[in-house]
């Protein structure tokens, strides 16, 4: 299958290709209506928002380093996945965008390796029948993720940090495909570049997560970009990846819109059906 991405309504309502994805909610914390009938896209921990409001909810490491758009490394700001008035807010809200279509959840697990050591985290990793702290982090992101699944009546997709090197999700965001693959109905990973000078990397990428998930009852998505990129090289890095991807979206803007039509009607003529499974 084939879509787009977009924070465009008017887009998102213009069915180009197969599935739309929509933002919901965005990391900077804008808030849209979800979008009927489209895999309506929900910021989790990443809320620029909140965090500069009350900047003590921030995800912090243990030298006191706050996860903040102005912290080096991070480009949003990122609420502790263990506060849990934000956790219940968020189950909320997804249950009222699942009422509408299908959801896929992004931002979601800790914001690197060295978070979160908040008072908070501390003491519930210290009560915790867990001694490795990478498997309590584990721990708690999968468990959001299963209670998330019991309030979206659509499909649920877990968008993934782009790093399928074994043990690499786990240890940076908390995220275990494995474990989570039971609770999610597919998994999104976002492989964008400005303007895809080489294409190299995003089929290793794509072909190192179609490993990684091998085995597991879960779809995979690759999500590229198509900002300035022209029809040709999209088209030859699509069908790079189709091997390795059940659904390709591309972010879309409404002036991008003309060339991915192009695109997915290039692509979708030269299906053949062994590469639509
Ligand atoms: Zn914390």
């Amino acid at each position: 299958m084939y879509g787009i991405l977009t924070a465009d309504r008017d887009l998102g309502r213009a069915e180009v290709g197969d599935v739309t994805h929509f933002f919901a909610d965005s990391v900077d914390g804008t808030r849209r209506e979800p979008l009927s009938g489209a895999v309506n896209s929900v910021a989790c921990w990443g809320d620029t928002a909140t965090v500069r409001d009350e900047p003590e909810r921030a995800a912090v490491t243990a030298d006191g380093t706050r996860a903040t758009p102005v912290t080096e490394g991070h480009h949003w700001g990122t609420v502790c996945p263990t506060d849990p008035d934000y956790r219940d807010g968020l189950l909320e809200r997804l249950e009222r965008v699942g009422a509408v279509g299908d959801v896929r959840l992004t931002t979601l697990g800790f914001p690197g390796s060295s978070f979160c050591h908040c008072k908070r985290c501390e003491r519930q990793f210290d009560a915790s029948d867990h001694e490795d702290r990478d498997a309590w982090r584990t721990a708690v992101i999968t468990d959001f993720v299963a209670d998330a699944t019991e309030r979206v009546e659509g499909d649920l997709l877990a968008t993934l940090y782009p790093d399928p090197y074994p043990g690499n999700l786990r240890e940076r965001a908390g995220l275990d495909p494995a474990a989570l693959a039971p609770v999610v109905d597919g998994f999104v990973v976002p492989l964008c570049g400005v303007g895809y000078g080489t294409t190299y990397w995003v089929e290793s990428l794509a072909r190192g997560f179609a490993r990684e998930l091998e085995g597991l009852e879960a779809d995979l998505t690759i999500q590229l970009s198509a900002d300035g990129v022209d029809a040709d090289r999209l088209v030859g890095l699509t069908r790079q990846l189709e091997a390795h991807a059940d659904t390709i979206v591309y972010g879309t803007y409404p002036d991008d819109a003309a060339v991915v039509r192009e695109v997915i009607r290039r692509v979708s003529e030269a299906d053949t059906p062994a590469q639509t499974v």
